[in-house]
């Protein structure tokens, strides 16, 4: 709530020293320097929320032992915490996890954009970063190394009362007006139904390449896209997509909102698998090194990092080696790392999972009226494991 109000204080500073400016433009005939409070609430224009499924601390620390490199994560300016249970259990899956992260709304694990109380009848449900950023003329993507109807992606385009109901998830994906929706191949999408949306099938990473702005595109790869180097020629990378994305959606006035996911941190964290995590970990950081040194130069884009939960409990050994300790999610408290505005986290701040979005959609200059969130102190508060 502190810092609810802390930013609407900012906002309302931010727009006194604006006409403030305006007023001294009009009589000294030549622009003012901005104060400190507006240099601090720098307008963001574009967003790239990226999401390392089951990606823990200990998952970068154990990576950088192992694989014996430095991580461009590590270098981000704002670094803090964020608490991820759900409303149905101190271990969320990546449904709720994602559906707080997306949304602002805590729910049970297993729902994708629904709240708690309405799952089955839907009468309403929480309006989601995309959405949000869609209807004011933003360009919208999404970005994944699952398939295209996994439960994250599908949190940022979906809104149904279980993870499992792909074909819905994949049919609201199609009817969703998005820009892109890159990721593996599902059951559900097919030539016809693309085009019949308005979306250009792609299927290679020839195609994606040429593909230009203005045209809409589904992609539906094959499932092997996040290995360092492509597994074959047709086959991009999770860095190879995600800067294309960046590349088609940088192309108006009104910015982009893109969503990555690097889902392959978690599946190999399920399997306890040491080579595979730490290769899909380093590839997510790689796509990371390219999405800051776009943001560098573009100078209005906000990067923010964050993962839905834990996976595979990894602890430090007392010979100083990292190891999983179980095959399922965690507890844990996940990184929060941002670069390009000092509204979303400060350093070693522990956050709710849900005010990230919404700490998000301020940064944007959007109201609490514009992404009205349901999560009340109560709910988050709520013990129903
Ligand atoms: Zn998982």
């Amino acid at each position: 709530m502190f810092n609810e109000i802390r930013l609407y204080i900012k906002a309302i500073i931010a727009f006194i020293m604006s006409i403030i400016s305006i007023f001294t433009m009009g009589a000294a005939g030549t622009p003012t320097t901005p104060t400190p409070e507006e240099q601090e609430y720098k307008q963001i224009k574009n967003v790239i929320y990226l999401i390392g499924d089951g990606m823990g601390p200990l998952h970068l620390e154990k990576t950088k032992q192992e694989r014996d490199i430095t991580l461009t994560m590590d270098t981000f300016p704002y670094q803090g915490r964020s608490m991820t249970r759900s409303l149905s259990s101190s271990v969320t899956d990546s449904a709720a996890g994602g559906t707080a992260l997306a949304t602002g709304t805590r729910t049970y694990n297993g729902a994708i954009g629904v709240y708690m109380d309405d799952p089955v009848r839907a009468e309403s449900h929480p309006k989601n970063l995309a959405e949000l950023c869609l209807e004011n003329g933003m360009m919208t993507g999404i970005v994944t190394t699952d398939k295209t109807s996994g439960a994250t992606p599908a949190t940022f385009s979906a809104h149904t009362y279980s993870r499992s109901n792909t074909k819905a998830i994949s049919t609201q994906q199609l009817a969703s007006g998005y820009d892109l929706i890159w990721g593996g191949t599902t059951d559900y999408v097919t030539q016809s139904d693309a085009e019949a949306n308005g979306f250009t099938l792609i299927k290679t990473y020839d195609e994606m390449m040429a593909l230009q702005p203005g045209t809409r595109s589904f992609a539906q790869f094959d499932n092997a896209t996040w290995h360092l180097e492509q597994v074959d020629a047709d086959t991009p990378t999770l860095e190879q997509m995600t800067m294309k994305a960046v590349d088609l959606l940088d192309d108006t006035d009104e910015g982009f909102f893109l969503m990555v996911e690097g889902a392959h941190i978690d599946k190999n964290s399920h399997a306890n698998n040491d080579e595979g995590m730490t290769e899909a970990l380093e590839e997510f950081d790689r796509t990371i090194a390219a999405v800051l040194a776009y943001a560098e130069a573009d100078g209005e884009t906000l990067v923010v990092i964050t993962a839905d939960h834990e996976t595979g409990g990894i602890v430090l050994n007392e010979d100083g080696t990292y190891s999983f300790t179980k095959g399922d999610h965690s507890d844990a408290d996940v990184p929060v790392l941002v670069y390009g505005s000092d509204t979303i986290i400060e350093n070693g701040e522990v956050l709710n999972n849900y005010e990230i979005p919404i700490r998000i959609a301020y940064s944007l200059g959007f109201t609490a009226e514009q992404f009205p969130f349901a999560v009340t102190e109560e709910w988050a508060s709520s013990e129903t494991a």
